[in-house]
């Protein structure tokens, strides 16, 4: 049988179903996980999203967020579901490690595990995969699986505007690497439900506050460092600034874009202190895979995009990368 036949038979009468994505979520994993619950709720399955952390104000427009459980406001809650579910849905990531204080639940849940994702080299953990890393994001995905099941009319206006969110984000607003022909084939179909792209563009990118234009300002001005010769830029925000700065979960995002943007640099790092670890994002053009040097930090993701973690301070966090960073020499100038 194939996925999509296995996927139709087994969503053919009512399941309890978990469906969760990455810690730290992005509009992608949300957006994904709030289309996919549109969906399913029309099946009459019982479908509840979980979120292994908070995530950004910016995305709680999105309809149903109101629904979403954040793990960490009720543990008990959120293992009930996984333990209880018949399925549980792993979107937009394919490493459980990502699910951070759930790891450990979701892995020993009885429940079928789909994963459904686009980042590259799957751990496969799950039972059932929709996995494509050339497709621009999960949202694109979750539309290209209810389609090949043939029930896109139950994409609704709910749905779209998730997933329309989710691939907005996740292809630079259409500019990235990861923006195909069927990309804009999928999101003229969500607005033909509705969409109202305005509106989640606004919602997204025009909801800052003054403290997070100041911190972003701080950021490029204090904290930029330049390696012309390794082609490399990267921002150092460290305890401090996010002591100085009162800024909200999410505000960091999109920081690291600015790195990239220097004319002759390949690739774009931001290490962040803001939580009890340092957070490394790495975005790359060209040759330069991001995923690579990811990799080094116990993390992964895209080939032009990926993220990872250290444990250790932020000084030695810096020095291990700049070690890494000559010893890739080659790699960075190719
Ligand atoms: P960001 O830098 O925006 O957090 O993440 C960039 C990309 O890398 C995203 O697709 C994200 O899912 C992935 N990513 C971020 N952190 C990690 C990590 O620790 N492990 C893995 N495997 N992927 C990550
Ligand atoms: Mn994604």
């Amino acid at each position: 049988m194939s996925v999509i036949e296995e996927l139709t038979s087994l969503l053919s009468s009512p399941k309890r179903i978990a469906i969760t994505m990455h810690r730290k979520p992005d509009a992608d994993a949300i957006g994904a996980s709030l289309g996919l619950y549109h969906f399913l709720i029309q099946g009459g399955h019982q479908v509840s999203v979980v979120s292994p952390t908070d995530y950004p104000d910016f995305l709680k427009w999105m309809p149903g967020s109101d629904s979403v459980l954040i793990g960490p406001f009720d543990p008990d809650k959120a293992n009930w579901i996984f333990d209880g579910a018949d399925i549980i849905f792993c979107l937009d990531f394919n490493a459980l490690n990502r699910l951070a204080d759930f790891e450990q639940t979701v892995r020993d849940s009885d429940a079928m595990k789909i994963m459904i994702d686009h980042h590259m080299e799957p751990e496969g953990f799950e039972d059932l995969s929709y996995s494509d890393e050339k497709a621009s994001s999960t949202a694109e995905l979750i539309y290209r699986l209810i389609a090949e099941m043939g029930q896109e009319e139950k994409v609704n206006l709910a749905s779209a505007e998730a997933l329309y969110a989710g691939i907005m984000t996740d292809t630079g607003s259409f500019r990235f690497t990861n923006t195909s022909p069927a990309t804009h084939k999928t999101v003229a179909k969500l607005m033909e439900i509705g969409v109202n792209v305005n509106m989640v563009w606004e919602n997204i990118f025009n909801t800052a506050t003054p403290e997070r234009l100041r911190f972003v300002g701080h950021c490029l001005s204090s904290c930029l460092h330049v390696l012309p010769e390794l082609k490399v830029a990267y921002l150092k925000v460290d305890r401090e600034v996010f002591r100085q700065f009162p800024i909200k979960t999410g505000d960091t995002e999109g920081l690291v874009n600015y790195a990239l943007s220097l004319k002759g640099v390949n690739m774009g790092v931001l290490l962040t202190a803001n939580d009890e670890i340092i957070k490394l994002s790495f975005r790359s053009r060209g040759n330069v895979s991001s995923k690579e040097f990811a990799e080094n930090f116990g993390g992964g993701g895209h080939f032009y995009a990926a993220g990872g973690r250290s444990t250790s301070s932020m000084e030695e966090t810096e020095k291990r990368f700049l070690e890494l960073l000559e010893e890739n020499k080659d790699k960075l100038l190719a």
